[in-house]
């Protein structure tokens, strides 16, 4: 396709003349002129159909160029205007991915943490947090009931950063985990050794799920005091030579993040080499430094997930339980209909549901796991998904 105003020949290679339209650059071929450098020309279906003087071209393109530019601006307008995103998201969602959905398991099997984080309810300064941790029994049983008798085929296994777990038990609980069940395990426990890491990937561990919570570095500093942005993303980056599968991702709507932050967010998560990309909105929690922030409009988190999946057509995104809570009755759909296609349900033991409070009132921790199974099941076959771990 070519624009019906003349364009200047800035280039000639036998019969194919580059052309200028106002910066944007287009070829056409030429068979039937005598064509030089800056002359005029117009173009239609890819070849050279006639050539105009430079001052009557000149002339046109001076009534035509604020239009131009015009039109362009529109299009831009309209290409992001949020009100389409989402379903075009959505649509890139079914091209690239058909209608697959993940719906893998997590298992939070300790709330203690180390760690002082300002947005999370687990810090170790909130000592209104009542701690549990559960023992490798506790947490094989929890699996296999997750894998042999709910159908899971992957399960995350989460917790604060929590050295009570050390190397050698971590390998044990994998080891009896792998024993008994048929099952994709991906760890959650924060920036531990890469020694670890190194020995949990012996022992049948596949998966990692490390946020780097904000691309912004101050920001960062702030939130996460102790630590810095870079040892974050080494660690992931070497996860991922490891040969684990990473899910990573952004906290959305934290106070001080920009627009930008969100945008350059997406693409760091893009090329960190993510196989799940992970947005959920920040909650605040009463009892953290950081409570007397707002929740963030859903929309920012359904318009992050459309960016995403509009950037990278092809990416696993989750819909996550945090966004969930955010509505709890359409949160997930809205997530699912924006370009997510990943979910996860919590199956960890109900006593200690509400105990891991990463932020106050969470989604799903009200029913049980078989009636959130069947909840999810009835959701993803009405909006015609696939679930491709439980279910079919
Ligand atoms: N300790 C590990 C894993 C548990 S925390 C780690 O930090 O990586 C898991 C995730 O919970 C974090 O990555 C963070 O993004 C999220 N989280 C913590 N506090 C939150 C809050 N107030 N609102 C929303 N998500 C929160
Ligand atoms: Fe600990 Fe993770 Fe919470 Fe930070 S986000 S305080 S590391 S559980």
């Amino acid at each position: 396709m070519c624009y019906a105003i003349p364009g200047k020949i800035t280039d000639i290679k036998d019969k194919i003349v580059t052309v200028d339209y106002f910066g944007e650059i287009k070829k056409a071929r030429n068979e039937f002129y005598e064509l030089n450098p800056g002359d005029y020309i117009y173009a239609q279906g890819g070849f050279v159909i006639n050539k105009i003087s430079n001052e009557e071209a000149e002339v046109i393109l001076e009534t035509w160029r604020e239009f131009f530019f015009k039109l362009k601006e529109v299009d831009l307008k309209l290409t992001y205007d949020t009100k389409t995103l989402h379903q075009r998201a959505n649509a890139v969602r079914r091209q690239n991915t058909d209608n697959s959905c993940c719906v893998h398991g997590i298992v939070e099997f300790s709330n203690y943490c180390i760690n002082d984080c300002l947005y999370c309810g687990l810090r170790k300064s909130n000592n209104t947090c009542i701690r549990y941790r559960m023992d490798t029994e506790e947490i094989v049983e929890t699996c296999e009931n997750a894998v042999n008798k709910l159908g899971f085929k992957a399960l995350v296994l989460q917790s604060g950063e929590d050295f009570f777990y050390d190397d050698e038990k971590l390998s044990k609980i994998i080891n009896r985990i792998r024993e008994k069940c048929a099952v994709l395990l991906v760890m959650s426990i924060g920036e531990r050794d890469l020694k670890i890491y190194q020995k949990l990937y012996q022992y049948g561990a596949r998966g990692v799920l490390l946020r780097f919570e904000t691309n912004n570095h101050e920001l960062y500093k702030k939130i996460r005091p102790g630590h810095v942005l870079e040892d974050r993303i080494n660690l992931i980056k070497s996860l991922r030579d490891m040969g684990f599968l990473i899910m990573t991702g952004f906290l959305v709507g934290l106070p001080e993040q920009s627009e930008a932050d969100i945008l350059s967010g997406i693409d760091l998560t893009g090329t960190l080499g993510t196989d799940m990309f992970s947005f959920g909105p920040f909650i605040p929690h009463p009892q953290t430094p950081l409570a007397g922030n707002p929740i963030p409009d859903i929309n920012l988190v359904l318009d992050t997930i459309a960016r995403a999946r509009m950037r990278f057509p092809a990416s696993k995104i989750l819909a996550t339980t945090a966004l969930e809570t955010l509505d709890k009755k359409n949160g997930a759909q809205k997530g699912l209909l924006a370009g997510a296609n990943s979910l996860m349900i919590n199956v960890t033991p109900k006593k200690y549901q509400s105990l891991y409070e990463l932020y106050p009132d969470r989604a799903g921790i009200e029913s049980d796991i078989e009636e959130k199974i069947n909840l999810t099941l009835e959701l993803l076959y009405s909006l015609g998904r696939a679930p491709a771990d439980i279910g079919i």
